[in-house]
Formats: structure tokens, C-alpha cells, sequence
């Protein structure tokens, strides 16, 4: 039951309540009565592991089965996410393993049956597990003539509706599908997109992101006016006007500023740097990403996510031998990038099932034709180009155990070592792979010479570069670095990239003010009383303990907020690291991640407008492909302040 379920894994995360709750919720194995077939993590690693080897015993020199689960249990070093975690080896649900798909924009015209057929696609995926991105560039803009009784179409805002409430429909396990609608600036209507969710309650089902080009960031920078065109970047419009760029940047920011949203991608970035966009002509274009950013994707095509954990890579953490393991991190590294390459099989396996689910299905043929002819090209996809998102989390806390503050120059300098380690060894382990198993199916060496991504390892690893030339690789992109919102409360780390949120923070439990020894710190409005705790984040208590600081006491907050000080974790929160630096940090790293990356730049609630606008202009110049602000405060029931929390 549940409750079994849930005390033995509360024991498993020592006593970790939120932990156990999310992963016996969202994770453990069930089925549709809610039986749950798995007691602890342990259990769902002996699933992962026993799949994963059953693949890697159909190549050479395979990784036994104690091997794999000894790299994945106790969410210690490497961690399949969110989708992977739930599906691998799981005979209840018939769902994919990505944790993200995007598909295809609407390109053949903007006919109503190619917007609802977008509609049904989003919607078959979602009920499938993985987030959803898709791009809005190619629908006519408002006002433009139209054959039908309508004379002159909408324009965009009522299809993103259309998207977001369908998104709301799909239920996933006690959660809802995520979604991504994007659109380019040079869309006539990419102000009506920005503005779209500035009503309160408007688009709740989406996540929005404007895809900007340089030519606009240039306009903007020079004050310059800026044209835009549909179809975009079109040589011969059908529609196009001029435009002051810098009003409408101002609107971006002002509304960033305000509501946290629209994300900016730096479009022009995206795919320079892009590796299947050397096969753009074979249906590799990128059009849009993934909900939270971090995988640019060309049409029908899905990645599958994993994090490897860096902090424990840190010996000796929090202490003055602290070190970090580059030899088992990079080891580990191509170890995780083979991992991710036996999930792609066994991701095969499962749209195969899914397949299979649709062809038994009483429906006509005809009303399956979508959803069929969906699977059909993702599964080319996934074969062809064998795309991984080998990804980190816990960056914050392993800068941290190794006494280095976030922010600083030191640490983006250290990160920046790390990621360039992650990239050259995954890479390794892919060129080893395509030895083994063979290269993705359309590698061309002479489409990638020139790509940047390409140079930059050709610079720094010369044989690296040339037995790539020679064998090929595995996998299509490799790299990314994802939020892990739920996995970094199984590894009770840091999440993603950022730095930790808060060391410590308060809590409160409901008490009975009968009992003897309770403190009542406060009453509430019902005449309840309430107990006042701190948690500390795990790492930060372990910096305590490996520094003789009592845990148990209770402190002050003036207490606290000494100890923090003396902390490697001193000025080094969301909320109060330096935010120049960040971008900085994130435009180093991005030159050695060849997908994205998801971060957030906390401001405070005081941040001026003008701030927004030298970070996002910062983050292009530093080749960021993407750039989202968060101002403290800026959007109710989203993340707490110190104080609140
Ligand atoms: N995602 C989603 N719905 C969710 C959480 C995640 O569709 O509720 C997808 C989405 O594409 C996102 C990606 O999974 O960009 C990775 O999210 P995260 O790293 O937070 O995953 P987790 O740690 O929860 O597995």
C-alpha cells in the first residue's frame, strides 16, 4: 500500500518527508488501482538496472547488472529522470520514456486541419508522459485575408488558448503535461504572443518563449528599426511591416520584469551551435523546445533526460582536503552517455508497444491516422539521430563541498572545467560507441566541419576530434543541463545548474499548546497554534556537521544568519548571488553543453526594469541561448521568500 510504501522509503531518505512523499507519488511502481509494487528507491533501481543490462548485453563488452544499479542507486551518481525513472521496465502504463518532444510547426499552411492536427498530436504525447514544445511562427497573422466565412483570421492568441487548455486536460499521474509555445519575433504578431499572458488566469497551460534573432538584437542595441515579415524572413512576404525594435524589446523586458515570462531564446545562437541542424535538409531543423527550454528540437523529435551528480564527485566534502574525482567523473561520464544509448533501445521497445496499443484499438482507422502516423516519425527520429540529454545536477553544492562560492570567479572558472570534462568524455564515450554499435544513421563528417561545438573539441582534444572523423558517434546531440525539480529532491541536492535557494528556512507544524515542552511561536486566525522550525538544506547541514556545529540546537535567526556566514554558501543563494556573474557563468558553460540550458536569474522584487535589460542583452552577448528572469515576488504561489517561507 501507499502508506508501506512511504514509511519504508521515509527510512530510505532518513526521514526526508518530502522526498518520500514525491517519490512513492510519482515513482514507484503502480498500477491504474493503486497497487504499489515497489517499496523503496532500491526496488525501482533494481528495475532501471535489470532493463538496461538486458540491452547491454545485445553489444560488446556490455555492463553487468550489478554494475548499472551500483551507478544508479541511492540517486548517488547517475540519475535517469522524471520519464526514464517511471517508464523503463514498468508493464502498467504504455508510455514513452522522453521527458521531451517537440512537433512539427505548422508547415504544410495553417489550415485549421493543420492547427487542430497540432492540437491532437500535443494532446496524444502529453497522454504519453513527456513535456511538449511546438513553435507558432507559421500562422497567419491577424487580419490577413482568409477564403472562409471569416474573411480575416485571428492571428495567434486563440490557438495558443486552444494549446494551453488542451495541456490542462491531460492528466499524468497526479501531475499535468507541460507545454511550450513559441513563436519568432519576426512574426507580425509576436507582440500580441508577449503579451498574451500578461491577464491574469490568461494561458495557464503554456510556457511562452519568443525566438530572437541577432539582426533584432542588433536593432535594439542600435536603436534601429527592425522588419517583420510573414511568412518569416521571407524574400517574399505575403505581409510585412516596420517596426521600432527597442519598443517592443521594452515590452519583453517590462513584461519579464513583471511576470516572469516570456523566456527569451537566442535564436540565431540555437542553431549555430546546433549539430542536427547540420541536417537541417534531412528534417533536422530546429523549431522550437521542450517546456523548460533546455532541449532545442527539430520537428517529431523527443530526448530522454538524465543528471549526473556532481556532487558527489567532491571527496572529502567540506573540508579542507576537499577534492574533486575528475578520473570517476569522467569515467562515470561515459558511462552515463552508454546508458542513455540503451534507453533509446528500450525507448524503441516502448513506442513499438504504443504502436502495437493503436493497432489493437476498436477505433477506426481513420481516427487513428493522427496519432499512428505521430509515433510513426517519432520512431524514425529517435532511431536516426539517437539523441541523449546526458545532464548534472547539485553544481551549487559541489562548488560548496569544494569551498568555492558560487558566483565568484573561481567557481565559474571551476564549473567551466567541469562541463568541458562532462562534454570531451561523453563525447568520447559516444565516438567509443559508434565503434561498437555503429554511428547514428545519417552522421556525415564534412556537414559538421564547420560547426562551432565541433571546433571548440577538435581545439581542446585533437585525437578526440580525429577518431570522431574516423568512427563517427553514437548520438545526434548529446548534452544538456535540465531543472531536475524532482530529481534534486531525491538526490537532496542543489537543483540543475543553480545555486541552492536557501540554506536554511523556516517551517511551521501545527502543536497542541496543552502539551508540555511545546513552544507556541504563533496563532493563527482560527486560534490554531503553530510551532516555528528551521530546515536546513541537506548539504548545508552537512557543511555543519563536517564543521562541529550542532544540528539540534535551536538557533536564532540572528544565530543562523552567522553561521551562514561563515558558510561556503554565504552570498551564494538564488537570491543573492551576483546576477552578472551567473550569465557569465551560463554563457561559459553553454559553449561546452551542445543543447541548452535551463536557468533562472533570481532578482530581487526591487530590481529595476533596467536591470532585466542589461541581463538579457548580457546573455546574448555571452552566447546564452536562452535567458528567463524571475523577480522575487513578481508571480503569487510560485516561490516563496525567505521571510514567507
Ligand atoms: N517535464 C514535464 N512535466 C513536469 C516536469 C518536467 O513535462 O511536470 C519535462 C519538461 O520537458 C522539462 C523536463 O521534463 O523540461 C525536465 O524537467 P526536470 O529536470 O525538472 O525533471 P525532473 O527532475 O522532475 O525529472
Amino acid at each position: 500500500t501507499y502508506d508501506d510504501a512511504y514509511r519504508a522509503t521515509l527510512e530510505y531518505f532518513e526521514g526526508d518527508d518530502l522526498a518520500a512523499k514525491v517519490w512513492v507519488s510519482k515513482y514507484a511502481l503502480k498500477d491504474s488501482e493503486g497497487n504499489i509494487y515497489e517499496q523503496t528507491p532500491d526496488d525501482m533501481h533494481r528495475r532501471i538496472s535489470s532493463e538496461i543490462s538486458r540491452i547491454e548485453a545485445k553489444y560488446p563488452n556490455p555492463l553487468s547488472e550489478q554494475k548499472v544499479f551500483d551507478l544508479i542507486k541511492n540517486f548517488k551518481y547517475i540519475i535517469p529522470q522524471g520519464s526514464p525513472m517511471t517508464g523503463i521496465g514498468n508493464h502498467f502504463q504504455i508510455a514513452s520514456l522522453s521527458n521531451c518532444f517537440v512537433i512539427g510547426n505548422i508547415t504544410d499552411g495553417d489550415s485549421y486541419g493543420s492547427i487542430m492536427k497540432i492540437d491532437e498530436e500535443q494532446v496524444q504525447l502529453m497522454k504519453r508522459r513527456g513535456g511538449v514544445g511546438h513553435d507558432l511562427s507559421n500562422i497567419r497573422p491577424k487580419g490577413s485575408a482568409v477564403k472562409n466565412s471569416a474573411l480575416t483570421s485571428t492571428g495567434l492568441v486563440p490557438f495558443m488558448e486552444r494549446y494551453s487548455n488542451s495541456t490542462r486536460e491531460v492528466a499524468q499521474d497526479g501531475r499535468r503535461g507541460a507545454l511550450m509555445l513559441s513563436v519568432s519575433i519576426n512574426h507580425p504578431d509576436s507582440e500580441d504572443f508577449v503579451d498574451a499572458k500578461m491577464e491574469q488566469g490568461k494561458i495557464t497551460g503554456a510556457n511562452i518563449s519568443v525566438r530572437i534573432d541577432d539582426e533584432f538584437m542588433k536593432a535594439v542595441v542600435k536603436n534601429k528599426g527592425y522588419i517583420q515579415k510573414y511568412p518569416i524572413f521571407s524574400d517574399h512576404p505575403k505581409f510585412q511591416k516596420e517596426i521600432k525594435a527597442t519598443d517592443l524589446w521594452k515590452k519583453i523586458i517590462h513584461n519579464a520584469w513583471k511576470s516572469a515570462e516570456p523566456g527569451v531564446l537566442f535564436w540565431d545562437t540555437i542553431i549555430r551551435e546546433s549539430l542536427p541542424d547540420c541536417y537541417a535538409d534531412l528534417g533536422y531543423e530546429t523549431v522550437s523546445t521542450n517546456p523548460c527550454g533546455e532541449i532545442p528540437l527539430c520537428p517529431y523529435d523527443s530526448c530522454r533526460l538524465l543528471a549526473v551528480n556532481l556532487f558527489s564527485y567532491v571527496e572529502n566534502p567540506f573540508t579542507k582536503k576537499a577534492k574533486f574525482n575528475f578520473d570517476l567523473f569522467k569515467e562515470h561520464v561515459g558511462y552515463a552517455q552508454r546508458m542513455m544509448d540503451d534507453i533509446i533501445d528500450l525507448e524503441i521497445e516502448k513506442i513499438d508497444a504504443i504502436l502495437a496499443k493503436i493497432e489493437a484499438d476498436p477505433e477506426s482507422e481513420e481516427i487513428k491516422s493522427t496519432e499512428k502516423n505521430l509515433w510513426i516519425k517519432i520512431r524514425k527520429k529517435t532511431i536516426e539521430g539517437r539523441r541523449t540529454g546526458v545532464g548534472i545536477t547539485a553544481e551549487g553544492d559541489m562548488l560548496a563541498a569544494l569551498g568555492i562560492r558560487y558566483g565568484s570567479k573561481e567557481g565559474n572558472e571551476f564549473s567551466t572545467l567541469v562541463h568541458k570534462t562532462l562534454a570531451l568524455a561523453a563525447y568520447r564515450s559516444s565516438v567509443e560507441m559508434a565503434k561498437e554499435r555503429g554511428a547514428f544513421a545519417i552522421y556525415d563528417s564534412k556537414r559538421e566541419t564547420k560547426n562551432p561545438f565541433i571546433l571548440r573539441i577538435k581545439e581542446a582534444d585533437p585525437k578526440l576530434y580525429k577518431d570522431l572523423q574516423k568512427y563517427g558517434r553514437r548520438n545526434i546531440a548529446l548534452l544538456t543541463i535540465a531543472p531536475t525539480g524532482s530529481t534534486s529532491l531525491m538526490s537532496q541536492t542543489t537543483s540543475g545548474i543553480e545555486p541552492v535557494f536557501l540554506p536554511v528556512y523556516k517551517r511551521r507544524r501545527k502543536v497542541n499548546p496543552n502539551d508540555k515542552d511545546v513552544r507556541v511561536d504563533f496563532v493563527d486566525e482560527v486560534g490554531d497554534s503553530w510551532e516555528e522550525y528551521m530546515v536546513f538544506h541537506h548539504r548545508f547541514k552537512q557543511w555543519m556537521e563536517a564543521n562541529d556545529i550542532d544540528t539540534d540546537k535551536k538557533y536564532t535567526q540572528e544565530e543562523i544568519n552567522k553561521i551562514i556566514e561563515v558558510s561556503p554558501y554565504y552570498k551564494a543563494t538564488s537570491n543573492d548571488v551576483d546576477w552578472l556573474s551567473k550569465v557569465e557563468m551560463q554563457g561559459a558553460i553553454q559553449k561546452w553543453v551542445d543543447h541548452s540550458i535551463s536557468v533562472t536569474i533570481n532578482i530581487p522584487n526591487e530590481a529595476t526594469e533596467e536591470l532585466v535589460n542589461q541581463l538579457y542583452i548580457k546573455a546574448w552577448e555571452v552566447g546564452c541561448k536562452g535567458v528567463t528572469v524571475y523577480r522575487d515576488g513578481s508571480r503569487s504561489g510560485v516561490l516563496i521568500s525567505a521571510e514567507d517561507k
